[in-house]
């Protein structure tokens, strides 16, 4: 039979600024409070090799976030060729992908598994739209950042969106072997909530 689905696991990074900013405790309070366990913690200051894994390689990915940009440029009537010196998505791609790991390398960060029912999706919610400015106020990024691929592309830099979180659980699996060392198991504790909130799941 498949996994209970409190058994869903998923992966969240607290990025540099929302370490600087002191907003650590408030993120993980915020994943708490909805019933979602904290079975992996830690804070360091990731190498740039580590953060370059991180973020997928393919082409079809890096050209995805030289479009993203693009799209950018065109709403706001920005000339790419005058600021990037192209407008070439698959030349735009890589330079996106270079700022978001120089973003990334540029202080300590958290990074979290986390368990519980429909993990995934549910820490994708709490986190918001990838851009803070369109995110749902009571999301994380929407309550704690006014950022934009606007301001950000204009910057030349990622946008500083507080947190990441995995897409998938597939993604999920491949980031917590990367960020917490495939040996290393996860925390196994009963939260005493959890009688109640599934009284017929056997206890852990
Ligand atoms: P998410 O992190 O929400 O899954 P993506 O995978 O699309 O979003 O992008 C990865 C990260 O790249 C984002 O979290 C953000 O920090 C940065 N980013 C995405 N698009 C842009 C852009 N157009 N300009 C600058 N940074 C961007």
């Amino acid at each position: 039979m498949a996994n209970h689905p409190r058994e869903e696991i998923t992966f969240l990074m607290v990025k540099p600024d929302a370490v600087q900013r002191g907003l650590t405790g408030e993120i993980i309070r915020r994943i708490e409070q909805v019933g979602l366990k904290i079975v992996g913690l830690k804070m360091f200051k990731p190498t740039l090799k580590q953060v370059d894994e991180h973020y997928p390689k393919d082409k079809a990915w890096i050209n995805r976030l030289g479009e993203k940009t693009l799209a950018t440029y065109a709403k706001f009537g920005y000339d790419a060729v005058a600021e990037l010196g192209t407008d070439k998505a698959e030349k735009i791609g890589p330079m996106v992908r270079e700022w978001l790991i120089t973003f990334m390398n540029s202080g300590p960060v958290v990074v979290i598994a986390i368990r519980g029912v429909h993990a995934v999706s549910m820490v994708r919610k709490i986190a918001g739209s990838t851009m803070p400015s369109d995110s749902e106020l009571g999301t994380i990024r929407g309550d704690f950042s006014v950022d934009s691929a606007a301001a950000a592309n204009r910057d030349k830099r990622a946008v500083y969106n507080l947190v990441h979180a995995s897409e998938t659980e597939a993604e999920a699996k491949h980031e917590i072997a990367h960020w917490f060392g495939k040996g290393e198991a996860l925390a196994d504790y009963e939260r005493n909530d959890e009688m109640v909130m599934y009284p017929s799941a056997k206890a852990r």
